[in-house]
């Protein structure tokens, strides 16, 4: 086991964070502060008209916007919780420590997204708030990381041999890989659709600013576990990387479901059968970022999104919108 590492590394003063040995951590800290937004800067006005107005929105394009109000609202909390309460205390190395805190703080933003989301098109929190216990596809999810990232939680979990290592992966894969990589990306697909069609913009533009956040928390979180597997190599074993792809599978199929109960019906230009695709799509990215080879094989059915991650924030306010009009034109999206 090596001791000088990021994890168990006993010579770690987590106080300590000059000089720096993980580089890539103080870079994910950094990219994380030039996206800094709040939910408020964001107008909620054309949506609260939309909502409200009886022609805007069919009922298909009501149920897809609160399911995923629904998944989201207590999704960003339990990230937050299993951050904070779990993962913190297991990696010690103190400028991965600092990128943690910034995470932190932006699931708050999520979080706070949501309340204003809310309150803005005065929808009953009663109802959006249990969702997650209310509708299977959303319960079912939220029950898969829970159980995933169990060992985290237990207080007495140490990542003291082989075997405890491999758990802490597992359980890293649970949160970073399969609930921040996989679980949030129909939803964001299906809004950022939406917002394509000129719908509910304003939570879609929220939805695009949690995405790129997002984007940094998965690459924080695999570089993060890339490491420890560099520094532990006996954990990867084939049996344990067999594991991870089983995961990984199920995973999607409970991302497939969701998208297809968010949209039984498929509506203009958008269906279940793309999205599910896409989840297979991004499983597949996210397959490789971990070093596994990919298993679905699928094109990219929204090459768009990719687009909406990687814009920078002045970007994103001032150029979007002139590319979304340049390629109103050619969608090529069939139904
Ligand atoms: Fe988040
Ligand atoms: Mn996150």
């Amino acid at each position: 086991m090596t001791k000088q590492g990021i994890i168990n590394n006993s010579t770690v003063d987590p106080n300590k964070i000059l000089p720096m040995r993980y580089m890539w951590a103080r870079q994910h800290y950094k990219d994380g502060v030039a996206n800094n937004w709040t939910p408020e800067e964001v107008s909620m006005q054309q949506d609260v008209e939309h909502w409200k107005s009886n022609d805007v929105l069919s009922a298909n394009e009501r149920r897809l916007i609160l399911w995923n109000l629904g998944f989201f609202s207590t999704a960003e909390s339990l990230t937050a919780n299993n951050l904070i309460l779990s993962v913190y205390q297991h990696v010690t190395n103190p400028e991965c420590r600092q990128y943690i805190l910034r995470q932190a703080y932006e699931e708050a933003v999520h979080t706070d997204t949501f309340i204003y989301c809310c309150d803005s098109l005065g929808l009953d929190p009663d109802e959006i708030y249990n969702m997650y216990e209310t509708i299977p596809s959303i319960k079912e999810k939220d029950n898969f990381v829970v159980n995933l990232t169990k060992s985290l939680m237990d207080p007495y979990f140490k990542t003291d041999t082989t075997e405890n290592i491999q758990q802490f992966i597992h359980d890293l894969i649970g949160y970073y890989v399969i609930m921040e990589g996989i679980f949030f990306y129909a939803g964001f697909a299906m809004m950022l659709a939406l917002k394509r069609q000129g719908k509910m913009i304003g939570i879609g533009e929220q939805f695009e600013y949690i995405m790129r956040d997002e984007s940094i928390h998965l690459a924080f979180g695999c570089d993060l576990i890339n490491t420890i597997i560099e520094e532990n190599p006996e954990i990867w074993t084939e049996d344990f990387k067999q594991k991870v792809v089983g995961l990984i599978k199920e995973a999607v199929i409970l991302e497939q479901q969701y998208a297809h109960d968010a949209c039984p019906q498929g509506m203009l230009a958008i269906n279940a059968k793309q999205f599910s695709d896409y989840v297979e799509y991004i499983a597949d990215r996210r397959l490789e970022r971990i070093n596994l080879p990919k298993v679905y094989g699928k094109p990219n059915p929204f090459p768009w999104m990719s687009q909406a991650t990687d814009l920078s924030k002045e970007k994103n306010f001032f150029e979007t919108r002139v590319t979304e009009y340049q390629t109103a034109g050619s969608l090529e999206w069939g139904d």
